[in-house]
């Protein structure tokens, strides 16, 4: 809790993503996630979707100077410990939140963490990027990043590699270490079999994160969180495996309460 006698602020991290209308995911779970976390959230929206738990129905871009505009309007005042990128829609988007992120210092060679969640699609399938756009994923935001927090689809659609055992997590890994990323982190949510493995490698230290599956339908904008989560922790001043290992303690614990609502996927959680 921050002080405000004393004059105190507290933490901040910026959210760079896309709005979802039914609350569960996006900006409005990264807000969720900050103030459960501690940390004061600002963002910078990039789309907002039309969107309930049964699925994504349609997104509207934000002009990319807009977004910018956000980025350089809320760094300049209130300055960021860290940030994260989830939904960019559009490669026009992303080259400007890259060059403004360099501008303000934001990213791997500057003293801001920054985490991208490469997001492609909702878990419905629903896309959330504009095809042309994972190239300026991997050549324009990858090597700014301290960290990437990628799916299994999204390793497939950024690196070409399958992950089915340890030997291609491995490949995956240094695939994406390969574009630039300091830390990356491969998650194993969307994987079945009764464990839930994530990788997270420098290329140097292999850290496996090995947990049961919880079997609840109800994990919309878990990716979201988990990414979230971790951006709190770097803000707070954590080291990349130190902020993932409490990002997968936050999200173990948003996943287990997480709650059915409409009539089909519904969200994951910080209610405690
Ligand atoms: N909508 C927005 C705006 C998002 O940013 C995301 C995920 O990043 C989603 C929807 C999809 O969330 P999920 O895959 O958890 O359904």
């Amino acid at each position: 809790r921050p002080d405000a006698a004393a004059g105190v602020s507290p933490p901040t991290a910026l959210t760079i993503a896309g709005s979802d209308s039914g609350g569960g995911a996006g900006i409005q779970a990264d807000l969720r996630t900050f103030f459960a976390c501690g940390v004061h959230g600002m963002t910078a929206v990039t789309a907002v979707t039309v969107q309930n738990s049964l699925g994504v129905e349609d997104f509207a871009e934000i002009p990319s100077n807009v977004v910018t505009a956000q980025i350089r309007a809320v760094t300049g005042d209130m300055g960021a410990d860290a940030a994260k990128t989830g939904m960019l829609a559009t490669a026009e988007i992303i080259t400007a939140v890259a060059k403004t992120l360099g501008e303000v210092g934001i990213g791997r060679d500057a003293d801001v963490p920054f985490v991208v969640d490469p997001v492609a699609a909702s878990m419905h399938g629903d896309p959330l990027l504009r095809e042309e756009a994972l190239e300026a994923i991997r050549t324009e935001l990858l090597p700014r990043a301290t960290l990437v927090t990628p799916n299994l689809d999204e390793v497939r659609l950024l690196t070409g590699v399958e992950v089915t055992d340890t030997e291609s997590r491995r490949a995956a890994a240094e695939a994406l270490l390969a574009l630039g990323p300091r830390w990356v982190l491969v998650k194993g949510g969307h994987d079945s079999g009764p464990r839930c493995v994530d990788l997270l490698s420098d290329g140097a230290t292999h850290l496996e994160f090995d947990g049961p599956r919880r079997d609840t339908p109800h994990t919309h904008g878990g990716g979201d969180t988990l990414a979230s989560a971790v951006t709190a922790a770097l803000a707070k001043g954590a080291d990349v495996p130190a902020a993932v290992a409490e990002g997968k303690r936050f999200i173990e614990r948003c996943v287990a309460e997480a709650y059915p609502l409409g009539g089909g996927i519904g969200p994951v959680s910080p209610f405690w």
